[in-house]
């Protein structure tokens, strides 16, 4: 599943090739994708609008609009976009949408288990649906350790849960949580609400690092995240934990665990990250 570094990757790649242009024709196969709205309206509500911006907030791909609307994009499991300059030759099943630009490039999306969502917002609803639904940005200057501990403090769930709350920390899933503990040397059971505040301010640290390192390498390919030319993302081959049970932890060299937290699994070092001080 997507998470901070693969679409803040689309952002950047995409950004360039959609700010300025008008949206020309929009086609929307999937109904999934904008329930409980019309495809076709929503596709007739597109058309014509000409991109100011493109962000990203948390896990959002936000399309902002010259008229003030936004597009809200989530690729959930296995969405992903594609740019194409002379327009989509192949006709994949599992595309969604495609977006045709005032310039005649393509920008196609694609989901192959469909959990994907489009969602067109008036002016005066972008703010408050993300601000509802998403913590502070953990690349970002509010990102703190002394706002990090606020949102753990009193939380009796397991770091890892907490961490998994979109309002807590935007845009973590549980691959860079995984990573980050492990940087941060905490076991992903322990309560969130008993962490001192140096543990805090390692792990603090440990998520910037883990979402920068995400960045740098156009994000973890692991099944259908690809960046919007085809290419994939190489943070697979520099996970410190994540799907690497039995390997030795390249700190202390114990073998990686694995277990389940929050129903997710997940993967530490025995040695490195221990329950109990
Ligand atoms: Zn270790």
């Amino acid at each position: 599943m997507p998470e901070l570094p693969e679409v803040e990757t689309i952002r950047l790649a995409l950004e360039p090739r959609i700010v300025g242009r008008r949206f020309d024709e929009v086609e929307i196969m999937d109904p999934r994708l904008v329930r409980p709205f019309e495809p076709q309206a929503v596709a007739a509500e597109l058309e014509g609008e000409r991109v100011a911006s493109l962000e990203r907030r948390g896990k959002y791909l936000v399309v902002r609009f010259e008229s003030g609307r936004a597009l809200l994009i989530h690729l959930r499991m296995t969405g992903s976009l594609r740019h194409a300059v002379r327009g989509l030759p192949d006709l994949d099943p599992h595309r969604r949408a495609v977006v045709k630009l005032d310039d005649g490039s393509d920008v196609a999306y694609k989901d192959v288990r469909r959990f994907g969502t489009w969602h067109l917002l008036e002016p005066d609803d972008v703010e408050p649906y993300l601000g509802d639904r998403l913590g502070v940005e953990p690349l970002g200057r509010a990102f703190t350790s002394r706002w990090l501990g606020a949102r753990l403090a009193g939380r009796r769930a397991p770091v890892k849960a907490a961490l998994l709350d979109q309002r807590a920390v935007a845009g973590l899933g549980n691959i860079y949580v995984d990573e980050a503990l492990w940087r941060a040397r905490i076991h992903p059971r322990r309560p969130a609400a008993e962490l001192d505040p140096e543990e805090v301010r390692r792990l603090t640290r440990g998520i910037k690092e883990a979402l920068r390192a995400g960045v740098a390498r156009q994000g973890a390919s692991l099944r259908d995240y690809s960046t919007p030319d085809g290419s994939r993302g190489r943070m697979q081959e520099e996970f410190r934990v994540y799907g690497r049970e039995g390997e030795p932890c390249s700190r202390c060299g114990t073998p990686v665990d694995k277990i389940r937290v929050a129903g997710r699994g997940t993967w530490y070092c025995p040695s490195c990250q221990r329950l109990a001080r």
